[in-house]
């Protein structure tokens, strides 16, 4: 497609296609998102109209473009992909959804980004299926209005925060992508080794899936590492003590975190004596930007219990303290 606003997959990760559920049962976890998308998905199909708009939310590599994919082979209708960056200007946003035919599915990555005039244009499309364009300028300018097919947005965002209210609540069918269990992981490694020709055992599988930060994105990219390593210096086969050694290697801990994590907690612990310490001061001490520290770093460590956020910022939890294998200084007089 050589219009840049629409890009027709996501950027391909290590060729990343070939590791994607197709369908909402080969989809492991997520197990309530994925039960009710199913009934809304149904129900759309049985009624002949396009599905409700929904909005993924939650940490990068959940599954957020894959269940849009999903949702439209399910629907069997077209899928466009865009993203709240690349829609700059309002004729960007009018020439995508003039091309829609009924039904299909808009998938907009980082719509908590959109520019204020195109999400301006954006209501009415979701609402009424119409759009008002200003064509011309000063006082030659007139409104037109152009009919839209029937169509489904699927939005996806990191922050949901940034998202305003009356876009927000233009979503009928809002849905949070939580963390994967180290079980569910488990179960997306060993698909996925097979899928790539790589026998894993159970216990070099669950290496990987402990270590994955709950994300199912991290569980593919240090598999195919361990694959790398697996074919290189071992047999082929991932094992517990080839995937442990790998893994080490490429500065994953234990508990999965990676060099950036430990960063941020030894920061904590060693200059602030654990906190509490504002997000900017965290930001410019490590050198990252404000949204990298929330989007991507915390909230696994929140999860993870490992920091907790206070009124007056950042604080280490003592599983921090015990996985740094420092001593929690004793609490200061508040
Ligand atoms: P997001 O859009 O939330 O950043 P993606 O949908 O791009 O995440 O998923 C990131 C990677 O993880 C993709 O390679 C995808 O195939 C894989 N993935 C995500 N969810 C699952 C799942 N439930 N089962 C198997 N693989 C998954």
């Amino acid at each position: 497609d050589p219009d840049p606003t629409l890009r027709p997959d996501p950027l391909p990760e290590d060729n990343d296609r070939a590791l994607r559920p197709r369908m909402l049962d080969d989809f492991i976890g997520q197990a309530e998102a994925r039960a009710n998308l199913k009934i809304f998905i149904q129900s759309a199909q049985q009624r002949g109209e396009a599905m409700d708009h929904t909005l993924f939310y939650g940490p990068p590599g959940l599954g957020k473009t894959t269940l849009a994919q999903i949702m439209a082979r399910e629907l069997g209708v077209n899928f466009r992909m865009t993203s709240g960056p690349v829609l700059a200007k309002a004729g960007d946003l009018a020439a995508i959804l003039t091309n829609l035919e009924a039904r299909d599915v808009l998938f907009i990555d980082e719509i908590h980004r959109l520019n204020p005039v195109v999400e301006e244009i954006l209501y009415p499309a979701l609402e009424d299926f119409e759009l008002d364009l200003v064509i011309g300028e000063g006082p030659a300018a007139r409104t037109v209005r152009i009919e839209l097919q029937p169509f489904t947005l699927v939005g996806a965002t990191t922050r949901m925060g940034l998202l305003t209210t009356p876009l927000r609540d233009r979503f009928g069918i809002p849905t949070r992508l939580q963390f994967y269990t180290e079980d569910e992981l488990y179960e997306i490694v060993i698909r996925n080794a097979f899928k790539l020709g790589a026998p894993a055992d159970p216990d070099g599988a669950r290496e990987i899936a402990r270590r994955a930060r709950g994300t199912p994105r991290i569980a593919g990219r240090l598999l195919r590492r361990v694959v790398d390593f697996a074919v290189v210096e071992g047999d082929g086969t991932i094992t517990r003590a080839l995937a442990d050694n790998a893994l080490t290697r490429l500065g994953v801990d234990r508990i999965g975190l990676d060099g950036a994590d430990r960063r941020y907690l030894t920061l904590i612990a060693e200059h602030y004596s654990g906190g509490p310490v504002g997000i900017e001061t965290l930001s410019a001490a490590l050198s990252e930007s404000r949204d990298a520290l929330e989007e991507v770093i915390e909230p696994f460590l929140l999860q993870q219990g490992l920091i907790q956020r206070t009124p007056r910022g950042r604080m280490l939890a003592q599983r921090a303290w015990d996985h740094l294998g420092l001593p929690m200084p004793k609490p200061k007089r508040q």
